[in-house]
């Protein structure tokens, strides 16, 4: 199954990609965590990333795509994914098109998470990830004994440098002016369903399995 979930920074797309991608054995691809890896390890790709990502900006159209070439070339995806974070403008869905044309596969699911911006900023405020293992708690909602162990792995929790207030309200700006129209596109493809986000994160998994396409 070919999977993509869309929707705002902050919307839950990282939370139910994993509770997915357990379910369904297929991998969980956020490109967002990708791109964050080559900044903690440095390399030249981490390098051009770093200031776009702690601005609130896209990473460019070209960078975007090429990794999710080599994604969509790798062994790992070949009997699915589940895409979190990408694609992000009409000339990433465009090539994916392509991309996933050329090797006779087809997207079956496009979900478009849905809430409100104000819960946005306060739930992004909140949000603390962990280095190891990468689940994301809320400090609201979590009750963390110790707010900088994770209690999954042990790992260090940390708050992304995108997730201060000033850098979301930009990220929900660039939502909206780039990625938000993206829906279109896979509305005319047929491919594109709605579900509610706010609520408790099972009911909303549950919502988003009910919805999917299955072969
Ligand atoms: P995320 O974890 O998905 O919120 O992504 C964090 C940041 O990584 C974004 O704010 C962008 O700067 C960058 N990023 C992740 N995915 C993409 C993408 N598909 N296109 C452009 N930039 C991206």
């Amino acid at each position: 199954m070919r999977i993509i979930l869309f929707g705002p920074p902050g919307v839950g797309k990282g939370t139910q990609a994993k509770l997915l991608s357990s379910k369904l054995r297929i991998p969980h691809i956020s490109t967002g965590d990708m791109l964050r890896e080559a900044v903690a390890a440095r390399t030249e790709l981490g390098k051009k990333a770093q200031a776009v990502m702690e601005a609130g900006q896209l990473v460019s159209d070209d960078i975007m795509i090429g990794i999710i070439q080599d994604v969509l070339t790798s062994e790992k995806t070949k009997e699915g994914f589940i895409l979190d974070g990408f694609p992000r403008t009409l000339a990433q869905a465009k090539a994916l098109t392509q991309l996933l044309d050329e090797r006779h596969m087809q997207l079956d699911n496009v979900i478009d998470m849905q809430i409100d911006e104000q819960k946005i900023v306060e739930r992004l405020g909140k949000r603390l990830t962990c280095r190891e293992c990468g689940k994301i708690y809320n400090i609201a909602i979590d009750k963390l004994s110790d707010s900088s162990k994770c209690p999954n792995c042990g790992g260090e929790l940390y708050q992304r440098d995108d997730d201060k207030p000033e850098t979301v309200r930009k990220r929900l700006r660039v939502y909206n002016e780039s990625t938000a129209p993206v829906k279109e596109y896979y509305k005319h493809l047929g491919l594109l369903q709605s579900v509610s986000a706010s609520g408790q994160i099972e009911d909303i998994n549950n919502a988003i399995l009910a919805m999917l396409n299955r072969h």
